[in-house]
């Protein structure tokens, strides 16, 4: 942990400046994208959203890299629509060591799996030191549940960072740990991203989304693109290519590296086996029922966790944000492909269930 961040010592969410009616605190990814995180868009909505609802948020943003003053600015056009000042804290944790530093690591843990207990754990210091209740993480329904979609990527090779299991866990760890009630709510659990950008559009900050850094590779694979802060080929980003586009507002969006759609024949293999994966996927979604898909994927089952929020069928809701997404990644495909979406070799054809 950097100095300027050790417990004890200057916690700037220790001093309460605004009266808050909603207490809430809100995990911001804004242009926050460690080497395994999705967020960005999804957490500058969610930022947008909240303030909407005329919640009053403490906003807390992990950072690495050139984030920190992405972040900043991206506040700041936040207060710029708003007509308003926003509480937004920074830091940082690596596990990286540093000469002389006093709080030096025993081991390296370098997965970043445990990110998000992390994020939620800052945020629940500073509910805990501010009376505050509501802690919001923003995460779009398909990132959050994330059904593995393929055979390979079942079990720890999805990630979990906002799920909503895991989401409930942390509220009944925190709530015993304080010995008191919070809530911690993902308000995206069932929106696709691209209604996000819509709503990013309707509250006018669409313009600020080529800021968000939505990339898995951020920085690492993609520093030496002075003009481009997004690989192209990674799930976080393809899902956000996808989405924007289908929101209509490509025109705000980043540019992508690599472009998955038209790779040439001799391109390595790792730009392709995401977006073929994802598109075979998104052919089951839109191919299969819903019972068949609960077969199929039994992961989205794990819908029905989360607060008691009077949301009838949750199962059935999130399974409805995947075939939005399918419908939106195909097309987007489609348009955007010069490749063949449909291989011969699909299981999908095997059992002529492709589309016609
Ligand atoms: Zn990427």
């Amino acid at each position: 942990m950097e100095e300027s961040c050790r417990p004890g010592s200057c916690f700037p969410w220790q001093r309460s400046t605004i009266p808050s009616l909603f207490k809430i605190v809100v995990v911001l990814g804004v242009g926050h994208a460690n080497p395994t995180d999705e967020g960005g868009l999804d957490s500058f909505a969610g930022a947008a959203y909240l303030l909407k609802q005329g919640r009053n948020p403490l906003f807390a943003s992990h950072y690495v890299s050139s984030l920190k003053s992405l972040q900043a600015n991206l506040i700041r056009g936040i207060e710029t629509e708003f007509h308003r000042e926003v509480e937004h804290f920074q830091y940082r944790v690596t596990s990286r060591t540093t000469k002389n530093t006093k709080y030096r690591f025993e081991n390296k843990e370098s997965s970043h799996r445990a990110r998000s207990f992390m994020f939620l754990s800052y945020a629940a210091v500073a509910a805990a030191t501010r009376g505050m209740s509501d802690i919001f993480i923003c995460e779009n329904g398909v990132l959050s549940l994330n059904i593995p979609i393929s055979d390979a990527r079942k079990g720890t090779r999805s990630t979990r960072h906002a799920h909503p299991l895991f989401l409930q866990y942390f509220n009944q760890f925190i709530n015993a740990l304080y010995g008191r009630a919070f809530s911690v709510h993902n308000p995206f659990q069932f929106w696709t991203k691209a209604q996000e950008a819509k709503f990013l559009e309707k509250s006018n900050l669409h313009s600020l989304i080529k800021d968000t850094v939505t990339c898995w590779g951020y920085p690492n694979q993609t520093l030496k693109y002075p003009n481009s802060n997004h690989c192209g080929y990674c799930i976080p980003c393809i899902v956000r290519r996808v989405s924007v586009k289908a929101a209509g507002l490509a025109a705000y969006d980043d540019q992508y590296v690599i472009d998955v759609f038209n790779l040439k024949p001799n391109a390595p293999e790792k730009y392709s086996r995401n977006i073929e994966d994802l598109i075979y996927f998104c052919q089951s979604i839109e191919t299969f029922s819903n019972t068949e898909l609960i077969y199929r994927y039994p992961e989205f089952v794990m819908a029905d966790f989360g607060p008691p929020n009077g949301t009838q069928d949750r199962i059935s809701k999130a399974i409805s944000v995947y075939r939005k997404f399918a419908k939106e990644l195909l097309s987007v495909a489609d348009k955007d492909s010069t490749r063949p979406l449909y291989s011969a070799s699909s299981p999908l054809s095997a059992i002529g269930l492709v589309p016609s």
